[in-house]
């Protein structure tokens, strides 16, 4: 989409602090990190959220799962634990509206959210 902002990180038209890249998938770190550890994972086609995935997606999103646990070793949070996030819609506190996975990790998480 042309004018979305993580089709063109994808693109490679902005420059993003990247964590691992091949066809389907970039993962980069977040421009404003809420945790020592936090990066996105976002599909390199655009899709606006999850809530529009199908069972189709089924093979991408393994993909995205085995890619974040490979990186998560790669930083040492493996053993320590992380979290992963997608927010949906306004009341999920979307504000980019290309599909994402926040990773964060490297310090303790309070749960329920805000
Ligand atoms: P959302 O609020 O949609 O769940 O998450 C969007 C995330 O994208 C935010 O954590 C925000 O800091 C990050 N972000 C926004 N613009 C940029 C950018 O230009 N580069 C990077 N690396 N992250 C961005
Ligand atoms: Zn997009």
């Amino acid at each position: 989409m042309d004018d979305c902002l993580f089709c063109k990180i994808a693109a490679g038209q902005i420059p993003s602090d990247k964590l691992y890249e091949d066809d389907m998938l970039l993962a980069f770190r977040d421009i404003d990190p809420q945790a020592p550890v936090h990066f996105l994972v976002i599909p390199k086609k655009h899709i606006a959220s999850a809530a529009v995935l199908t069972e189709e997606d089924g093979a991408l999103l393994g993909h995205v799962f085995a890619v974040i646990a490979k990186l998560c070793r790669e930083l040492g949070c493996d053993e320590s634990g992380y979290r992963v996030v997608t927010n949906i819609g306004e009341d999920g506190g979307q504000s980019v509206k290309h599909l994402h996975f926040h990773v964060l990790a490297k310090r303790s998480l309070a749960w329920p959210p805000g």
